[in-house]
């Protein structure tokens, strides 16, 4: 296999999946790698400096910080400073069973289910709903509920995007089927599939307009992701949090604006910045993060997200295609 370069020459099938989702001739692994770390470091980051103005208003924060710019700890959780929430863990969770088992949800529930019992610090209402009807009743999917529209399956979409990379439609399947582990909304679900497609999008270093046009189809269908008209409402409501996202990363030119801008926003901060984060991450790519976040960050933390990252770009259908582009 001529990988020394880390270059694999693909050629793109005239028809089928993989061709709508990546027409590019040639993707660079090595490349790919440091994006799926730098969207696994963007979900650690935003969810730590957005855990410490979670549930104030914007006009709160001003108050209280001007604008929040470093990462600091404290908030209604108490945190140390660069401890992150059940955002990054569930992330974690889902990572570490794609590594393990490749994507098997009874292995994502199993490692749900041993975090809800190690009393973790925060768990969204639904989220606990939801691991605990696995518990007690071995289900790995809800029947579908409207209070299930929140963001919480939403924020631990990187590593699914990340492993399924570069198929479109094997992401859909394991979107949803993660998702419903916890939420089963038509809502939750759409959006899971559409952070998943602009990750895709962003791990391959697809443009910033090619993000942007995906987006508007997918709001054609979706109308409450549209974020043009943002009102400056960011709740743990999927639609609220999707238009925070958007309006956010498309606005801003750098992954600390991306990151910044949405968590001073308030309502559900660290998800909405732990949501960014993984885009922009991913987009931006390693060498824009500042490093005084990263350092901020556990150092075993930051270690692992290196390994898996680079574990489950290598177990996806990219990263395990011929190296003469059969695929
Ligand atoms: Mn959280
Ligand atoms: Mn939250």
């Amino acid at each position: 296999m001529h990988l020394t370069s880390g270059i694999r020459t693909y050629s793109a099938p005239k028809s089928g999946r993989l061709a709508k989702c990546m027409p590019l001739a040639v993707v660079n692994l090595e490349e790919v790698r440091k994006r799926a770390y730098a969207s696994l470091l963007g979900v650690a980051i935003g969810d730590a400096l957005g855990a410490t103005v979670e549930f104030m208003t914007a006009s709160e924060i001003k108050q209280t910080y001007g604008v929040l710019r470093d990462i600091r700890g404290g908030g209604w959780l108490r945190l140390a400073p660069g401890q992150v929430t059940d955002d990054t863990q569930m992330t974690l969770c889902v990572a570490r069973s794609i590594r393990e088992s490749g994507f098997a949800p009874r292995d994502i529930a199993n490692r749900f289910a041993d975090w809800l019992r190690s009393r973790p610090l925060d768990v969204g209402n639904t989220c606990r709903r939801g691991i605990r009807r696995y518990i007690h009743f071995d289900s790995l999917s809800g029947p579908p509920c409207d209070d299930d529209a929140g963001n919480g399956a939403v924020m631990r979409m990187a590593p699914v995007a990340i492993a399924s990379l570069a198929d479109a439609s094997l992401l859909k399947t394991w979107a949803v089927e993660q998702a419903h582990i916890t939420h089963n909304h038509p809502l939750s679900d759409a959006a899971c599939i559409h952070v998943g497609s602009i990750l895709h999008l962003a791990l391959l270093g697809r443009s910033r307009e090619s993000m942007r046009q995906y987006i508007q189809r997918a709001i054609n269908q979706v109308p409450a992701f549209g974020y043009l008209n943002y009102r400056g409402l960011c709740t743990a409501f999927v639609a609220d949090t999707m238009q925070t996202v958007l309006y956010h990363f498309f606005r801003a030119r750098s992954f600390e604006d991306c990151v910044v801008n949405t968590v001073n926003q308030g309502g559900d901060a660290d998800t909405a910045g732990a949501i960014v984060g993984a885009i922009a991450g991913a987009y931006y790519g390693l060498e824009e993060i500042p490093q005084r976040w990263i350092k901020k960050l556990d150092r075993h933390l930051v270690n692992e997200l290196l390994n898996l990252s680079h574990a489950l770009v290598s177990q996806s259908p990219l990263g395990r295609v011929a190296p003469t582009g059969c695929f």
